[in-house]
C-alpha cells in the first residue's frame, strides 16, 4: 500500500500554513485527532468532567486496544502517562539496583535517560557502561554480547536518537538480551509512528514512547509497555489509589496490570485523541509510513549534500526521517531563525541532548529537519532553495 499524500495533507490543517520539518519535535496532528480532543473538552464544559469521562469510557478504553495493536502486545501491558520521559522513568526507577550492578546503554542515549542512569548509579552503586558502536555508528551487537555477564541488570537502548536518522538494531539487541535473560528497556520515542514496532519481534521487556512525535497525537501524552512477565516484578516507584487499592488500614494491593504505573488523574481528552492518532497511523499502515518517510529523508539528505557548505551528519546502516546537518556558513540557530521567518519549521539539536554521540563525533549544534509522510518532494525542493539562498544572508 502507498500513502495518498493529497488526502493526508487535506486531513492536516497545518500543511496549508507551514512547511513542517519538525516532526521529531511534534508532528502536525491530523484533523480527527484535533477534533476528538476539542469534542471532549467541549463535553467536559457542557456536562462536567467526570460525567464526560464516563460517557467517553469506550473511547478511552479503545486507546489501550489501539496501542496494543500498534505494538503487538496485550491491552493490559499498556499504561497511559503524560509523556515518554515519565513512561521511561516509571520503568527504570522500578528496577532494583545494587552496588556493582551494571547498566548497559549505547551512544544514542537520550539526555534524560542518561541523567537518570547517573542519579541511580550515584544512589545505588550501580555502574553505567556505554556499549561501543560499530562502523555504521549503530550499537555494536557483537560488543554488547561480549560485555554481558551475571552483573548486567539492564540493557537500555534508544531506538532512534533525538539527534539523527540512525535506527539502532533493536531486534538484534533483543535477541541477545532474551537469550541472556536480561531486561531490555527500549526508548521508542522517535520510532513510534514512523517504523513498525512489534514487541515480540524486538524482544524488549519495556518500551516507552510519546504521543506528539511521529504518532501525530496530542502533547502531554505518552505510554509505557511492560511485558506481562515483568509486570509483577516491577514495583512502581510511586503509587496512588488507582495504581493500588487501600484494602485495610495498614495494607494496600498493587493492581496486576500495567496501569499500576498510571495515576488516577490525567488528560482525558489527550488520551482519547492519542487512540485516534494511533488508529489513524494504523489506517495508513506503519510499513507504508516507514517507506515514504525513508524515501523522503534520503532525498532530502541527497539534495542537502549538494548545497555549498552543508554537511549531512546522520549515521546508521538503516536511516529514518530525522535529517541532521550543519553549515560551514552559518550557525544552526541562525538557520533555524531564518527558516522560521519564512514559515519553515525545523529544530536545533544541541550536544547536551545526546552528549555521548556529540562528544564522540565532536558535533556542534545541528539543524534537525525531520520529515513525515505528509511532507512532499516539492517541500524538499523549496526547503533546499531557501537554504541555498540563505548563504547570501548575513
Ligand atoms: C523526545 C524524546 C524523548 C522524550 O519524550 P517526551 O515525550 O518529551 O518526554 C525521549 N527519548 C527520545 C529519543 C526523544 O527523542
Amino acid at each position: 500500500m502507498t500513502i495518498d499524500v493529497a488526502r493526508a495533507r487535506q486531513d492536516t490543517p497545518g500543511c496549508e500554513r507551514v512547511l513542517h520539518f519538525n516532526n521529531a519535535g511534534m508532528a502536525l496532528p491530523p484533523r480527527p485527532v484535533l477534533e476528538a480532543q476539542i469534542a471532549h473538552l467541549r463535553r467536559e464544559a457542557e456536562t462536567g468532567g467526570y460525567e464526560a469521562a464516563a460517557e467517553a469510557h469506550e473511547a478511552l478504553e479503545h486507546t489501550y486496544d489501539a496501542l496494543a495493536r500498534l505494538l503487538g502486545c496485550r491491552r493490559d501491558e499498556i499504561a497511559l502517562v503524560e509523556n515518554a520521559t515519565r513512561a521511561w522513568d516509571l520503568a527504570f526507577y522500578a528496577l532494583p539496583f545494587r552496588p556493582g550492578d551494571r547498566i548497559l546503554t549505547a551512544r544514542a542515549a537520550y539526555a534524560s535517560n542518561f541523567i537518570a542512569f547517573l542519579q541511580v548509579a550515584r544512589r545505588t552503586g550501580a555502574t553505567v557502561e556505554v556499549v561501543p558502536s560499530d562502523e555504521h555508528g549503530q550499537v555494536s551487537v557483537e560488543a554488547l554480547r561480549e560485555l554481558l555477564d551475571e552483573r548486567v541488570r539492564l540493557v537500555a537502548l534508544t531506538h532512534v536518537p533525538t539527534n539523527g536518522g540512525l535506527v539502532n538494531p533493536a531486534a538484534e539487541v533483543g535477541r541477545v538480551t532474551r537469550a541472556a535473560g536480561i531486561p531490555f528497556l527500549l526508548d521508542a520515542c522517535q520510532s513510534a509512528g514512523q517504523l513498525p514496532l512489534d514487541v515480540e519481534t524486538i524482544g524488549c521487556d519495556m518500551l516507552s514512547a510519546t504521543g506528539r512525535k511521529y504518532l501525530r497525537g496530542p502533547r502531554g501524552t505518552g505510554f509505557l509497555y511492560v511485558r506481562r512477565a515483568w509486570l509483577e516484578r516491577l514495583e512502581p516507584p510511586m503509587l496512588d489509589l488507582h495504581a493500588a487499592t487501600w484494602v485495610s488500614r495498614d495494607r494496600y494491593e498493587i493492581r496486576p496490570d500495567a496501569r499500576r504505573f498510571e495515576t488516577w488523574e490525567g488528560n482525558v481528552a489527550g488520551k482519547i485523541a492519542l487512540g485516534v492518532a494511533v488508529d489513524y497511523a494504523l489506517h495508513w499502515g506503519l510499513e507504508a509510513i516507514r517507506d515514504r518517510v525513508q524515501r523522503l529523508a534520503e532525498r532530502l539528505r541527497h539534495r542537502l549534500a549538494e548545497l555549498p557548505g552543508i554537511t549531512v551528519r546522520d549515521l546508521g546502516r538503516t536511516r529514518c526521517g530525522l535529517v541532521t546537518f550543519t553549515s560551514s556558513l552559518m550557525e544552526a540557530d541562525e538557520i533555524h531563525r531564518h527558516l522560521r521567518a519564512r514559515g519553515i519549521n525545523v529544530s536545533v539539536t544541541t550536544p547536551a541532548s545526546t552528549r555521548l554521540d556529540a562528544e564522540a563525533r565532536n558535533l556542534p549544534p545541528m539543524v534537525r529537519a525531520s520529515v513525515h509522510y505528509y511532507n512532499t518532494e516539492n517541500e524538499i525542493e523549496r526547503f533546499c532553495d531557501v537554504l541555498a539562498g540563505l548563504s547570501g544572508v548575513t
